[in-house]
C-alpha cells in the first residue's frame, strides 16, 4: 500500500469558538492519555461512581438516576425523550429554535402526541403562554431548550416548571450548552429530565452524555407498559450498568468517562459560582468588542445566553469569506446561523476552556481585519 496517500495525523490547532465542540482544556487531553481499564474493573467502577457524584454536583441535584450515556447530546435528548414518553402520550414542546424539532421528533417516533407551542426564533416563553397552552391541551410531557444554541437565548425555567408541575406534568430540559458554564440548578427549578453532552461548557471531546432524571420520571418510567424501543439508550439497562448490579449492558467509552471525570473535577475546582461568572464576563467582553465594531447583536441583553452569542452579519459582508478566513488565516472557528437565520447572523460559542479573554481579545482582532 502506498502510505504517501496517508500521512501521519497532523491537523491544524484551532482555537474553537462556534456552537461546539470547545477547545478541549489540555488537562483533560492529558487525562485521556491514561491506559484503559476494563469496563466492570473495579478501579473503572470506581471512577463511574466518582464522574456521579461529580454530575450531581454540576446538575445541582440528589437525583439517584444520575449519569452519562455513551454518544453525544442527541444520544441523551433521545435517551430523555424515549424513556419519558411511551406511544399515545400527550407531549408539548416549547419551540422557538432548532434543537426543540428535535425533541418534537424524537417524541414523534416514540408514538407521542405532539403538540408544538411555537414562537419566533429569538425569543422565550412565559410561564403564562405555557400554562394557557397546557389548559388547551392538556400534556403529560414538556419539552424545552434551557440554552438554544441556534439563537443565543437563555430560556427561563423556574416559573415554567412550576406551571407544568401544577398541571401533573413532567419537564424535559435541554441543557446541553449550559451545563458547566450558566445555571441548571435540576432541583432547585423541578427539572424532571436534564440533558446535557461532553464538548460545550465542560470543555472535554464530544462522546459521552450528561443526564439526569427526577424521582418522579423514573417513576413514569418504571410504570411503563413496555420498554422503550431504543435497546441501547433504555435507561432501566442503563441504570443496571451504572448502579449496584453492574450488569453488562454496553462497554463504556472508557477514554471519555476519563475524560469527563477531569472536566467535572476542573468544573468543582474553580467552583460552580466562580465558572458561571467567567462565562458571563467573557461574553460581556465579547458584546462589549462587537458593539464596538459597530456590530449588532441578535439577542436582547436580557435574555442573552453568556455562553453562545449570536451576531447580525452587517449588510455587504459575505458570511462564509469571513468564516473561511477566519479558519485559514487565524484558526478560529466561529459557527453560521442554522434555518433562516443561515447567512444572517454568525455564532460565537465561549463555553467551558474557550471561555477566555484572550480569545475574545483574537477573534475581535481578527474580525477587525476581516469586515
Ligand atoms: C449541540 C446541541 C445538541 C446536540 O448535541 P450533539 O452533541 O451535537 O449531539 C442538542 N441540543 C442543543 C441545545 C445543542 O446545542
Amino acid at each position: 500500500m502506498d502510505l504517501s496517500q496517508f500521512p501521519p495525523l497532523n491537523t491544524p490547532t484551532r482555537i474553537l469558538l462556534g456552537p461546539g465542540p470547545s477547545t478541549a482544556d489540555p488537562r483533560i487531553l492529558r487525562a485521556m492519555a491514561t491506559p484503559l481499564l476494563g469496563h466492570l474493573d473495579p478501579a473503572f467502577l470506581q471512577l463511574m461512581d466518582r464522574i456521579q457524584d461529580l454530575l450531581r454536583f454540576t446538575f445541582e441535584t440528589q437525583n439517584p438516576f444520575t449519569l452519562a450515556v455513551p454518544g453525544t447530546g442527541m444520544a441523551a435528548m433521545e435517551t430523555a425523550v424515549a424513556n419519558l414518553v411511551e406511544p399515545g402520550d400527550t407531549v408539548l414542546v416549547c419551540s422557538s429554535g432548532f434543537f426543540s424539532l428535535r425533541i418534537a421528533e424524537i417524541a414523534r417516533r416514540n408514538g407521542g402526541q405532539v403538540s408544538v407551542l411555537q414562537r419566533p426564533w429569538g425569543e422565550v416563553f412565559t410561564a403564562e403562554e405555557v400554562q394557557a397552552a397546557l389548559e388547551q391541551t392538556p400534556a403529560q410531557i414538556v419539552g424545552i431548550v434551557q440554552a438554544e444554541t441556534s439563537t443565543g437565548v437563555l430560556q427561563p425555567l423556574d416559573e415554567i416548571a412550576r406551571v407544568v408541575h401544577a398541571q401533573g406534568g413532567l419537564l424535559i430540559a435541554d441543557a446541553v450548552t449550559s451545563l458547566g458554564g450558566v445555571p441548571v440548578r435540576v432541583d432547585a427549578v423541578g427539572i424532571d429530565a436534564c440533558y446535557s453532552c461532553s464538548q460545550k461548557c465542560l470543555g472535554c471531546p464530544p462522546g459521552a452524555s450528561p443526564i439526569t432524571f427526577s424521582p418522579r420520571a423514573v417513576e413514569k418510567i418504571n410504570a411503563r407498559s413496555a420498554p422503550p424501543p431504543d435497546w441501547y439508550l433504555d435507561a432501566a439497562l442503563l441504570s443496571r450498568y451504572w448502579g449496584s448490579e453492574r450488569a453488562y449492558h454496553h462497554t463504556a467509552p472508557i477514554t471519555m468517562m476519563y475524560a469527563l471525570y477531569e472536566g467535572l473535577r476542573i468544573a468543582a475546582e474553580e467552583g460552580l459560582e466562580a465558572r458561571f461568572a467567567r462565562h458571563r464576563q467573557n461574553a460581556a467582553l465579547l458584546y462589549g468588542g462587537l458593539e464596538a465594531l459597530g456590530l449588532s447583536l441578535f439577542v436582547p441583553a436580557a435574555i442573552r445566553l453568556p455562553s453562545l452569542t449570536t451576531v447580525r452579519i452587517p449588510a455587504g459582508v459575505d458570511d462564509l469569506t469571513v468564516r473561511k478566513r477566519l479558519l485559514s488565516e487565524y484558526n478560529i472557528e466561529i459557527g453560521g446561523g442554522l434555518g433562516d437565520l443561515k447567512g444572517k447572523i454568525w455564532r460565537v460559542g465561549l463555553m467551558g476552556f474557550s471561555s477566555r479573554p484572550e480569545y475574545v481579545v483574537m477573534l475581535l482582532g481578527a474580525l477587525q481585519k476581516l469586515i
